[in-house]
């Protein structure tokens, strides 16, 4: 336990200096960028220690571990953000702990983000989860990417989607660089383009600001292109066992 708490508090340490090396590389001000730790696959105790060591936004991926992690460690200061793929038939749970859902990526889930947010009296935080290795322009296929996202040219009908269902709040733009498609091995090249369509988005909802990108192994290339969010999972818990 106490040598988890020096490994976590050093490998935080190290992704710290990354963030503010990368924020004076590209003239921008540390505060201009929140950490957000996704702590999939880790156990409540590693969440636990983050928040003694000031970790202030935690992040999960799968219903199934996030429900009850967020249930152990709710007495603590922790904002929690939801960012994978999400079954309707989870929506319920997921209202029950999040504050901020990252992967709002069709209609269908607007919908009932909104009904269970309703249902439970919260507002609920909205991130359109755009996947750039669908982009139409390219000659890509098009529609949803495999690990979910909605096509850029869905961003606006979205957006606009969330901003004016009960209980949800738009907040901003959310990705993850693409493997396949134009951007592949273009992180910077992708989440430029994620930035642009976020100034879009700002035209017809200035509040909605945050642009989530950039993870264990890109987030300098993020906090260049200009995020407000990076999602360090594998720098600062270790690499996880198995393939999520
Ligand atoms: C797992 C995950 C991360 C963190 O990835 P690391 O490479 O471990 O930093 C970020 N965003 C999403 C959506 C993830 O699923």
């Amino acid at each position: 336990m106490t040598d988890r708490r020096t490994e976590l508090a050093a490998n935080l340490a190290r992704v710290e200096e990354r963030i503010a090396a990368a924020c004076a590389a590209a003239g921008r001000k540390r505060e201009e960028v929140t950490l957000i730790v996704v702590t999939k696959t880790y156990p409540a105790e590693d969440v636990r220690i983050l928040a003694e060591l000031g970790v202030r936004h935690v992040a999960e991926n799968r219903d199934q571990d996030a429900a009850p992690k967020a249930a152990a460690c709710s007495e603590l200061p922790l904002s929690w953000h939801f960012v994978g793929q999400l079954q309707t038939n989870k929506v319920r749970s997921v209202v029950g702990y999040a504050d901020v859902v990252q992967s709002v990526d069709r209609a269908r889930l607007v919908g009932a983000l909104s009904k269970e947010a309703v249902r439970a009296g919260r507002e609920l935080g909205c991130l359109i989860q755009v996947a750039l290795d669908a982009e139409r322009s390219a000659g890509g296929k098009g529609g949803p990417g495999e690990r979910g996202g909605a096509g850029a040219e869905e961003v606006g009908e979205l957006g606009a989607l969330v901003a004016r269902a009960p209980g949800l709040r738009l907040d901003g733009l959310m990705t993850v660089a693409p493997l396949t498609g134009p951007y592949a091995g273009r992180e910077r090249a992708a989440f430029e383009r994620l930035m642009d369509l976020s100034t879009d988005l700002r035209r017809a909802h200035p509040a909605a600001n945050m642009v989530s990108a950039g993870m264990s192994a890109d987030l300098e290339q993020a906090v260049a292109a200009g995020a407000t969010h990076v999602r360090v999972g594998t720098a600062v818990l270790g690499v996880r066992s198995g393939l999520r």
